[in-house]
């Protein structure tokens, strides 16, 4: 598999903000409609994970009214989020 850089999902989710942060948590969002996205943070974005899980499901299933029921969360093991920042 190869290896792709990747970063703390802020900045993709909220257009204002960047964060070059390596991930620290894998979140699962889902929905009571059994949605679900996935995204990656960083522990300095973790305390809004409820909000930008939010938006990553307005993102993934537009138009659609999804909101988030129950949240998931995953601490990343650090050698793979060492390599992931590669
Ligand atoms: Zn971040």
């Amino acid at each position: 598999m190869a290896r792709t850089l990747m970063l703390c999902a802020v900045g993709t989710l909220e257009q204002a903000e960047a964060c070059a942060n390596t991930p620290t948590y894998r979140l699962e969002v889902r929905t009571s409609e059994r949605q679900q996205a996935v995204l990656y943070l960083c522990s300095a974005h973790i305390h809004r994970a409820w909000y930008l899980g939010q938006l990553a499901l307005d993102r993934k299933f537009p138009g659609e009214n999804v909101f988030v029921r129950s949240i998931h969360l995953h601490q990343l093991p650090r050698a793979a989020a060492a390599e992931a920042a590669l």
